[in-house]
């Protein structure tokens, strides 16, 4: 039997997928090049952007159109619509021709969706096919999140979020904050260093909020959380640790503290700012001010010297003003961010932004967005520039697909990098000097290691 995925959206759906996928190899499934090849497709949607949710459907079509194709040779397509747009939009799905419809929380029924996948691949109908049973499902996380082969792994250790941002569908269809058990974080700490990975990233909606009420009342927070992982790592041939996502307005100065004891934590901070206006971050309900924000990241840039920062900045929320945008470029030339992730306001029915008045004109929100993505070209390459002739430690990651005979490394101040080298060194650690700039990736030479 084969599997096919297609995964839309974040981390945590890229880390959804591989929990999935371990169930298929533990049933001994296979992974078909494509969904032509496959008995089980699986989209595991996005609900963040109405684009996201369009193209995940557009998907959805084409795979139904194949699952009639295949049905006429008699071969049977089970198709899986998950993810958050499953949650958010359910039955809908069901009612567009998807075979089952498993929300975030749903897990737990995915061996039975593949028992009746394995059933009706066998009869070749659907007739196999019996409801999943109706529950209230309570989210579980998965015991490991790996995907058999790479060096770089998630963790989920929270899920949900209660922030409510006013333009963030994701409280809605993930529910409120549920923590992981760090007994089972670090089980799968010692388990992704056991089959090779060299790097991990603690993954939630909202990291710093990571609470732990033990049986004995002990109590657990995120710095707390990040002293245990660096102990666990440290008996495992893991290397680096990220987190991913920091929320400014939780993120502690315990927090900076740990990272600066502790050199496995990387020298790269992806820290959402999402604008530079405080009347915006206010109708954001981002709750930090700019002058919040700036404070922080000296704190980070004076207790983690080279520390590189990135960012995501969504312009033209509704009532924006020229002002606004300019405070946001203003920050953005205070901070210097080695890259961001910018978007421009889309409404999103079910949020509280999505009825605001003053929505900003398609033309000049993208007009807008032109200049922040402009002035943050500009600021990655001077970074990088300035980096150029310094030493770095980088992971080996793969192959150049431009020459054969070069590797390409990843920093931890997530540069990309690419050196001369042999296949034999992917996921080992390599010092590099940073010697020149193809577009973003430095050209780098290994440095050869001292002799005694
Ligand atoms: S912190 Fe805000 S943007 Fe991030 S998931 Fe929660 S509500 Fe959405």
């Amino acid at each position: 039997m084969t599997y096919f995925f297609e995964t839309y959206g974040c981390q945590m759906n890229v880390a959804e997928s591989a929990a999935l996928k371990a169930v298929l190899a533990e049933r001994g499934w296979s992974a078909a090049p494509d969904g032509e090849a496959a008995d089980l497709v699986l989209i595991n949607t996005c609900a963040v952007r109405r684009t996201a949710e369009e193209r995940a459907l557009g998907r959805l079509a084409q795979l139904l159109a194949l699952k009639k194709k295949r049905a006429a040779r008699g071969r049977f397509l089970t198709v899986v619509a998950a993810g958050c747009m499953a949650q958010r939009m359910g039955e809908e799905l069901k009612e567009r021709g998807a075979d089952y419809v498993m929300g975030t929380a749903a897990r737990s029924v995915f061996p039975l969706i593949l028992e009746q996948a394995e059933r009706s691949a066998v009869s070749g109908s659907s007739l196999e096919l019996s409801p999943l049973p109706v529950e209230n499902p309570v989210f579980a996380f998965a015991s490991s999140h790996l995907e058999e082969g790479n060096l770089r792994s998630f963790i989920p250790i929270m899920h949900g979020c209660n922030n409510f941002c006013s333009y963030c569908i994701v409280p809605y269809v993930r529910g409120r904050e549920v923590s992981r058990d760090p007994a089972a974080i670090m089980r799968e700490i010692r388990l992704l260093g056991e089959h090779g990975v060299r790097e991990i990233t603690l993954l939630g909606q909202n990291v710093n909020t990571y609470r732990w009420e033990g049986d004995d009342g002990g109590r657990l927070n995120f710095p707390g959380l990040l002293r245990m992982a660096a102990a666990a790592v440290e008996k495992t041939p893991i290397k680096w640790v990220r987190f991913l996502s920091a929320n400014p307005k939780d993120f502690s100065r315990e927090t900076i503290q740990v990272m600066a004891e502790h050199p496995v934590f990387c020298r790269h901070l992806h820290l959402c700012v999402q604008h530079g206006s405080n009347d915006v971050l206010k109708a954001m309900n981002r709750r930090y001010t700019r002058e919040q924000y700036l404070e922080l990241t000296e704190e980070i840039r004076k207790a983690l010297p080279g520390i590189s920062l990135s960012t995501d900045i969504l312009v033209g929320f509704p009532g924006e003003t020229e002002e606004d945008l300019e405070q946001t470029l203003d920050l953005m030339n205070r901070v210097r961010f080695l890259y961001s992730y910018m978007y421009h306001f889309n409404p999103r029915e079910g949020t509280a932004a999505c009825s605001l008045p003053n929505r900003i004109d398609e033309g000049l929100k993208r007009r807008r967005l032109g200049r922040v993505i402009a002035l943050q070209k500009v600021h990655t390459l001077e970074l990088l520039r300035e980096r150029i002739g310094s030493r770095a430690l980088a992971l080996v990651e793969g192959i150049s697909r431009k020459n054969a005979d070069e590797l390409v490394a990843r920093t931890e101040r997530d540069e990309m990098a690419v050196f001369p080298g042999k296949a034999s060194r992917i996921g080992s650690f390599a010092e590099v000097t940073l010697a020149s700039l193809r577009g973003n990736t430095f050209r780098a030479a290994e440095v050869p290691p001292k002799e005694c």
